[in-house]
């Protein structure tokens, strides 16, 4: 089994997590979690978030209409 390549940093790092068909490794993972807290790479993580909707493909504003 190979591991996706993940959508915060690119790397192919075991032990991570998928969240709608997009992998997130561990490293991205913790940061995440700290990020929530620190706030210090936020602008950074909106990037990524914005990559990650649209290697989803699912229209934002779909879900909102759906909910
Ligand atoms: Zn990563």
């Amino acid at each position: 089994m190979t591991t996706p390549e993940c959508f915060g940093c690119g790397d192919s790092i075991p032990g991570g997590l998928e969240i709608l068909g997009q992998y997130l490794c561990p490293n991205c993972e913790a940061e995440l979690i700290r990020t929530k807290v620190g706030k210090l790479d936020y602008q950074n993580w909106i990037d990524h978030w914005k990559r990650f909707w649209e290697q989803t493909g699912i229209d934002l504003k779909d879900l909102n209409d759906q909910a």
